[in-house]
């Protein structure tokens, strides 16, 4: 009896142990695969501070993703019509590449596809060059007023129908996935709100869900053929109704169930600022590889590691490597952010200048400094990990 009762004791000091549980579980604490961050690209000016930030922030945080959104801030030589003025050149992209390389960084660029091809009264390159692209044409950016306006105008989308447009956009994705030497594009394909709509005469009798499905699996296909993988936004994948998850992190516009008529090799980034939804575990069990998205709220971010990893001890192994990690989000201007940022770090009061805020839901308002707060959070919970 009495080696029963140590035996007792010995098993129940081991499984109230939180030492124990990591070590057989594997996972609990453990590193997440993928510690990333999605930024603006920097304009050519900023360039030394960005690599700068790369070097004494990211890297010994251990960050091993960034995605950078390009957009039209790169030189394209296939379409110079689209490009920004003064955008960022191949040399200016080499010095990224070869800083994230040494660090282990994963460069991941993103244009945006399908929807965000304009911002308030702004109407983004490629259907300002292209207007026929424009799934409604009716409704005109320079008429922009905002949310909720009558013609629910968020971000205009281009017609993933139109017999043309592939032609124009795979031959800039192909060259930014050059330029960045990258083994994976973020399409964007979030919060497409214009999608199937009346006036086009190519979509407007096609199921919501179908379209989006056959946009994703287009792009998927198209990067597959040099061997690289596609991410995406997961919200338009998520049903904001029964949810009540909404209209901006969901899709109230019926393109949910395309989650079940997509390539399973997609790459979902599931992102959720205000709250810490719990729908990483939705794509996991539909099959995909998902990594959470935080953006400026610290406690929330924080959940969010901590639920990754929470995931991956509670899971089935081959549900748990489905749990990839954690991405942070930043919706600033890239070089207005890193200002704040160092402001900040360095002690002093974040600047309050809106100047560089980039596209949002217009209540950046409510805490200037969370997303550079968050950040800092996130660095210190990412330089703890063991
Ligand atoms: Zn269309």
């Amino acid at each position: 009896m009495k080696h029963l009762s140590f035996l007792l004791m010995t098993l129940s000091f081991l499984v109230l142990s939180p030492s124990y549980k990591c070590n057989v579980k594997g996972e609990a604490g453990a590193m997440l695969p993928i510690r990333g961050l999605a930024i603006e690209a920097p304009k050519p000016e900023s360039l030394d501070r960005f690599l700068y930030f790369i070097e004494e922030d990211l890297a010994p945080a251990h960050f091993n993703v960034l995605i950078l959104r390009v957009d039209w801030n790169y030189a394209y030589q296939s379409h110079p019509e689209l490009c920004d003025p003064n955008p960022l050149k191949q040399e200016d992209v080499k010095q990224i590449v070869a800083l994230c390389r040494e660090h282990g960084i994963r460069l991941v660029p993103q244009i945006n596809l399908l929807g965000h091809q304009s911002w308030a009264e702004t109407t983004h390159a490629l259907l300002r060059e292209y207007p026929q692209f424009d799934e409604n044409p009716s409704v005109k950016t320079e008429d922009y007023t905002p949310w909720p306006n009558p013609e629910r105008l968020y971000c205009k989308s281009y017609c993933p129908l139109h017999p043309e447009v592939h032609d124009v956009v795979f031959a800039v994705v192909d060259e930014v996935c050059d330029a960045f030497e990258a083994d994976a594009f973020h399409a964007g394909m979030d919060e497409v709100f214009y999608l199937g709509e009346e006036e086009c005469p190519r979509c407007h009798d096609k199921d919501k869900a179908d379209l989006f499905a056959g946009e994703v699996t287009l792009i998927r296909n198209h990067l597959a053929e040099k061997g690289r993988q596609l991410m995406i936004w997961g919200d338009r994948l998520i049903d904001g109704r029964t949810t009540g998850i909404g209209e901006w992190e969901a899709s109230y516009n019926d393109t949910w169930p395309a989650i079940d008529r997509i390539p399973k090799d997609v790459f979902i980034c599931d992102w959720h600022y205000e709250r810490a939804d719990l729908t990483a575990v939705y794509f996991a069990l539909k099959g995909f590889q998902v990594a959470t998205c935080g953006y400026r709220n610290p406690d929330v971010c924080l959940q969010q590691i901590d639920d990754q990893q929470r995931f991956r001890a509670q899971s089935s192994p081959e549900t748990a490597a489905r749990f990839q990690g954690y991405i942070h989000t930043i919706w600033s201007g890239a070089d207005h952010f890193l200002k704040r940022y160092y402001e900040l770090k360095d002690g002093k009061q974040p600047g309050e200048s809106k100047a560089g805020e980039a596209e949002g839901n217009g209540d950046e308002e409510e805490d200037r400094s969370g997303d550079v707060r968050s950040l800092l959070a996130v660095i210190n919970a990412f330089t703890q990990q063991p």
